[in-house]
């Protein structure tokens, strides 16, 4: 779960980490206020969005008086936000922080990220962070240092004095950073986190150290123990129609292609995709009803395929296993009455209750003129990328 970089810095600064004193708002007519009550020459307006790369798009605004505060926050809440992370539609802004503003001498990139290959937690630091990090990284690796941290035995004292050391600090910022590493890491395993990162982190131009945007990811399936971090998911930023899904206990994530595929089984959904790649076709969407999913929740599933517009043939390839097919067969005259299937689908199914599914599935032929079905999943993933190519 991701949160916005407004609660991370509160999450940093809780720690010990030093931020600068900010306020949230959502509305221009209170820019004003927020700027003077930072009491600061230098303020920055910044688009709260669950998106990188505000910088770029324009989301990041430097002022220097009321006014420009509040032109700045006009600007921004106007439109959708569009960066380099965002797709060219952007995302809506809904919040902005109002910071104080620093003089910076020299941006750094910190942070902590599980790493699945080593199965640890890594920092990954750069003297050279800021806008430009993902750049570096990928022209000059060498100025990027990773470091993993034992899982059970923590950031060791010497391992963040060489690293302060390896990104140039020196004297009393040698210290500050220190503390500021020993403080995200203790953060990070305490949080359940799976990223933390503070891009940049500044040195100013009288050496204190400060940490100036912030971004924390979270372990979704730890969220059970975490509440302090479960409230501040904020549903805005979520999609629509994946939220739905998931109240519904389907896991639904929303893809670029044209074939909508109904799964069970999170394994079985990605072999789907897999497949329809193969044969030259894109998925619309990944999504696993689950192993138990009810009828209704299936029906719900195919309503959210069919309301996506981009959605050009349906795939439904379920293995019986505790779900039996002709629950399945069920949802899909169910949902043929409620929203009428249009595009081509093609229905591949095999396991428990196979046959009654079938039988369910031929008498239903006539009122599903685009239905298909198949012997198994390369003739599925053939036939329907035919069938959509056709129409
Ligand atoms: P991001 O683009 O979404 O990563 O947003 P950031 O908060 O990292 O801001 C982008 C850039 O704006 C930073 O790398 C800084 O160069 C600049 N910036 C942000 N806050 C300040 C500030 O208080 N003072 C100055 N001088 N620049 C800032
Ligand atoms: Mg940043």
């Amino acid at each position: 779960m991701k949160v916005h970089e407004y609660q991370t810095r509160q999450l940093l600064s809780d720690a010990g980490v030093p931020v600068p004193k900010a306020h949230v708002i959502d509305a221009p007519e209170q820019a004003a206020d927020a700027f003077n009550q930072l009491g600061s020459p230098l303020a920055v307006v910044k688009a709260q969005v669950h998106a990188g790369g505000r910088g770029k798009g324009g989301g990041v605004k430097l002022v220097r008086s009321a006014l420009e505060a509040t032109q700045a926050a006009s600007d921004i809440l106007a439109k959708p936000l569009v960066t380099p992370q965002t797709g060219p539609d952007g995302v809506p802004v809904n919040k902005l922080l109002v910071a104080a503003g620093v003089d910076i001498a020299h941006e750094y990139y910190l942070s902590i990220v599980t790493d699945r290959a080593t199965r640890r937690p890594v920092i990954i630091a750069s003297a050279e962070g800021g806008v430009n990090i993902e750049e570096v990284a990928e022209t000059n690796p060498a100025a990027v240092i990773h470091t993993p941290i034992h899982p059970a035995a923590g950031l060791q004292p010497h391992q963040a004095r060489t690293l302060a050391f390896q990104l140039g600090f020196s004297g009393d910022t040698v210290k500050q950073f220190v503390k500021i590493l020993s403080a995200l890491a203790k953060l990070f395993s305490q949080t359940d986190a799976s990223l933390l990162e503070i891009n940049p982190l500044v040195r100013t131009t009288d050496d204190q150290l400060l940490a100036i945007d912030a971004k924390a990811n979270f372990d979704d399936n730890a969220l059970f123990r975490q509440p302090a971090i479960a409230e501040m998911h904020d549903p805005a930023e979520e999609d629509p129609a994946e939220l739905e899904a998931t109240a519904h206990g389907l896991s639904y994530i929303k893809l670029d292609g044209s074939i909508g595929c109904l799964v069970n089984g999170a394994g079985l959904a990605m072999a789907t995709m897999d497949i329809i790649k193969l044969h030259g076709a894109e998925p619309a969407n990944f999504l696993d009803v689950g192993g138990s999913a009810t009828q209704e929740a299936v029906t719900e599933a195919f309503k959210i395929i069919l309301a996506d517009p981009a959605v050009q043939g349906v795939l439904v390839n379920i293995f019986g296993g505790i779900m039996q097919c002709d629950k399945i067969a069920n949802a899909i005259v169910a949902a043929a009455k409620t929203v009428g299937f249009t595009v081509p689908l093609v229905v591949r199914l095999e396991g428990t209750n196979v046959e009654p599914a079938r039988r369910i599935i031929d008498a239903a032929r006539n009122d599903i003129p685009t239905l298909q079905t198949a012997d198994d999943l390369t003739d599925a993933a053939k036939k329907v990328t035919a069938a959509v190519q056709a129409a």
